[in-house]
């Protein structure tokens, strides 16, 4: 189960707009994931469009909604949930002494009361109804015990054990799990699922240890984004079962080649990046590979079987294509990376190449990224025409902006510490939204001089909202200027009323 768009995002504080969500969730499915959770409908109208939205798009994967314990949270999650070939309510309550008696104020019987009544109204909505007993790792075991045989008996379909505070350790998950699997009446017609968090940096092998246990289902994250040290991080998860397969016995259907594209998708949607040295999706986590020699594997198997940089999809130098290339022979180099592309948008896109190529003798595999990228970041109802910057003195700077906003061509100056500074209050002033400019990184991406400048922003406007804006150009002023523009144009949406969304929960 995915969960990076429900306990992932949630952390982040960062508004994903509707398309951005869908977009990660179509994503998900190519992954091959088996369940994605998709929000919180409850926690808010956006939560609850997404949800909606996702549920009655996505095919070929279950589509989960959270809620706590909670009638109408429930019937709210049903709704949203409506359009999806595959609905599961996801709920719970807390089963820890301490968030019974502290967060909930309720006696443990009320907590099974309240379990089992939760999970019997979802079932009214659903068959698929998985129940989480929040904090389980620091319940009393024997009334977990009796807890998810109630809810068993009530109709649950999963019962999920999550280490909501990364406490755990990997032997105590096995010991857990096994311990589960042995007293609960009824644990064999259900799966059991683990969800951990990364507090102790533990998340990946309490994880394993639950499946090594006999866990059926695991909860995680892409580059395991999520509240605190985050979560359980999928790609970590799926290729350490990958890789010693026969040490787990179980199979996954996830698509592992398809691990950086979608690792890529999600950092650059929610500004998060991933560290360098990140176990399999950081961008240092292939380099140095050694070949294994011809002599090492006449030997039978290698010492060690790394993980080849092709199994999870991973980029790597090589230079593939030059002004020389024929449409053709992109559109395969375009396939190889995941990318296809017909007609006009491959006409489009070979337009683009070519005046790629004109300013870069070699285009690498990251730079036909980047291109695709780019044509999704600059189609916005506002974009940039024209920048032109005049530098004065030691960081003094003036500029003057062109946009093109919704159809009618604007022009404004202003000058400001440095160019950035003075294209961004151009801009400002182009918009027209009350923002504050929270963070600002200027990525190089590929080799060289020639390479191309990669831009973030994030942007806190109205009460605590907070976008990420991005752009993409062979001129790292111009980059800069369209991820403002792309986090302002936002901005804007948001306070038309289009995808506006108040945290009213943070469950
Ligand atoms: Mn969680």
């Amino acid at each position: 189960m995915d969960t990076t768009l429900r306990d992932g995002a949630k952390s982040l504080g960062i508004t994903l707009n509707l398309d951005e969500k869908l977009e990660i969730a179509r994503q998900l499915v190519k992954l091959g994931v088996d369940i994605i959770e998709a929000g919180y409908p409850s926690c808010s109208a956006g939560d609850r469009d997404a949800v909606r939205a996702i549920a009655g798009e996505i095919r070929g994967a279950v589509i989960c909604g959270f809620t706590r314990a909670v009638e109408r949270e429930i019937d709210c999650c049903a709704a949203a949930l409506h359009g999806a070939e595959q609905p599961r309510i996801h709920t719970g309550i807390a089963v820890s002494p301490a968030y019974m008696a502290g967060k909930l104020k309720l006696f443990p019987a009320q907590v099974m009361e309240r379990a089992v009544s939760a999970v019997k109204h979802a079932k009214k909505y659903v068959s698929d109804v998985e129940f989480y007993a929040e904090d389980a790792f620091c319940s009393d075991p024997s009334f977990l015990v009796e807890v998810l045989e109630k809810v068993i008996a009530a109709g649950a379909t999963v019962v999920n054990i999550p280490d909501t505070s990364g406490y755990a350790a990997p032997w105590e998950c096995g010991d857990l799990v096994t311990r589960l699997m042995n007293e609960v009446k009824g644990i064999e017609k259900v799966i059991l699922s683990i969800h951990c968090h990364n507090d102790l940096g533990m998340a990946t092998a309490n994880t394993l240890a639950a499946v090594k246990a006999g866990a059926g289902q695991l909860e995680a994250t892409v580059n395991g984004i999520g509240e605190r040290a985050g979560n359980t991080s999928l790609e970590e998860a799926v290729m350490a079962v990958y890789t010693r397969r026969a040490a787990y016995s179980v199979e996954l259907k996830v698509d592992t080649r398809k691990i950086s594209a979608t690792s890529r998708m999600v950092s650059k949607i929610t500004g998060v990046p991933v560290a360098v040295h990140k176990a399999i999706v950081g961008a240092n986590a292939f380099i140095n590979v050694p070949e294994v020699s011809l002599e090492e594997s006449l030997k039978g198997q290698a010492a060690y079987e790394m993980i080849k940089p092709a199994v999870v999809g991973a980029y790597g130098n090589r230079t593939v294509l030059s002004a020389e290339c024929t449409k053709p022979a992109l559109k395969k180099a375009l396939e190889e990376l995941g990318y296809l592309m017909e007609g006009e948008n491959l006409e489009e896109i070979y337009l683009r190449f070519l005046d790629l190529a004109r300013h870069k003798s070699e285009i690498f595999d990251r730079d036909l990224h980047l291109l695709m990228e780019k044509i999704k970041v600059d189609s916005g109802a506002i974009s940039v025409k024209n920048i032109s910057v005049t530098t004065t003195g030691v960081s003094r700077a003036t500029a003057t902006v062109t946009l093109d906003l919704e159809g009618e061509t604007a022009t404004d100056a202003a000058c400001g510490n440095g160019p950035v500074d003075a294209v961004f209050k151009a801009v400002e002033r182009l918009v027209g939204e009350q923002v504050y400019l929270e963070d600002y990184s200027l990525q190089s991406v590929s080799q060289g001089r020639e390479s191309l400048g990669d831009a973030t922003v994030k942007v806190r406007y109205g009460e605590n909202g907070l976008v990420v804006g991005r752009g993409i150009s062979a001129d790292v002023i111009e980059a800069s200027a369209k991820a403002y523009v792309n986090a302002l144009a936002k901005v804007r949406t948001i306070n038309r009323g289009g995808d506006g969304q108040v945290q009213e929960s943070n469950n």
